[in-house]
């Protein structure tokens, strides 16, 4: 059986802001992520005002994900359509971009990080790992996002009667586009859901979804 002073489960945002925590405080730990190689989770990759905030406070400078700035945001509803500046700039950054630099400032500062290990069942303070292996530890942080794991996993009832699903479509460069959208953010809201339309630092569009489940099932099945 192995040990570490303090476990962290998954090296998302919420792993790593984690990890960056106790590396300045100096507190030995371990943080283990699944994937091998760091994805471009479902994700709006809109960064608020106060959020840069808060990713400052862990020492991740803005520019370093996009040196663009949001100010603006339109709004359309049905016929309706609003503009207006946000009260303080904020940024566009794909998820790869976030989590790849949040992830190296984690190591910068001395978090190990160690990857392709899933954890399987946590037990109280220990956590089984896919290869078998246990580790045991004082202080557990599952950081695992909407992944539950055996042992510690949400109640049932948790996502609610009509959960709210993420659909992400990227959207190739063009000037037609980064003209369109420069500075901007669109927020198309409508019943049960709505979508966010952004530029982000890789000159993509991010066209991303938030819509209840049962909203999607009246739109029915373009197979049907
Ligand atoms: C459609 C949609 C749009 C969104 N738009 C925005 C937005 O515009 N702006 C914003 O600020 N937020 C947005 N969010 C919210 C944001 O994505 C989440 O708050 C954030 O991803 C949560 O971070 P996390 O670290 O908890 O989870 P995640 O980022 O999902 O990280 C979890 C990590 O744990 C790893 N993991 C899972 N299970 C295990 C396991 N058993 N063992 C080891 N590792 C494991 C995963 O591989 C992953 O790397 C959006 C969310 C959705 C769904």
């Amino acid at each position: 059986m192995r040990r570490t002073p303090a476990l962290i489960v998954g090296g998302g945002l919420a792993g790593t802001a984690t990890a960056i925590g106790l590396a300045r405080a100096g507190l030995p730990h371990l943080l283990v992520e699944r994937s091998r190689e760091t994805g471009d989770a479902i994700c709006g990759g809109f960064l608020s005002w106060r959020t840069l905030e808060t990713l400052g406070g862990l020492g991740i400078d803005p520019d370093a994900l996009n040196p663009e700035r949001v100010t603006r945001a339109r709004i359309f509803a049905g016929n309706r359509r609003a503009e207006a500046a946000l009260p303080h700039p904020a940024v566009s950054v794909t998820r790869h971009r976030l989590d790849t630099v949040m992830l190296a400032e984690a190591e910068r500062l001395g978090t190990p990080v160690e990857r392709g290990v899933t954890v399987r069942e946590i037990d109280g303070t220990s956590a089984r790992l896919a290869d078998g292996t246990t580790i045991a530890t004082d202080a557990l942080f599952l950081a695992s996002g909407k992944h539950d794991v055996r042992g510690m996993a949400r109640p049932e009832d948790a996502r609610g009667a009509d959960p709210t699903l993420g659909i992400r479509v990227r959207i190739a460069p063009s000037p037609a586009l980064s003209k369109a959208l420069a500075g901007g953010i669109e927020l198309h809201l409508f019943d049960r859901g709505y979508a966010g339309l952004a530029m982000q630092e890789d000159g993509t569009a991010n066209l991303c979804m938030a819509v209840h489940r049962s909203r999607l099932q009246a739109a029915g099945s373009p197979a049907q």
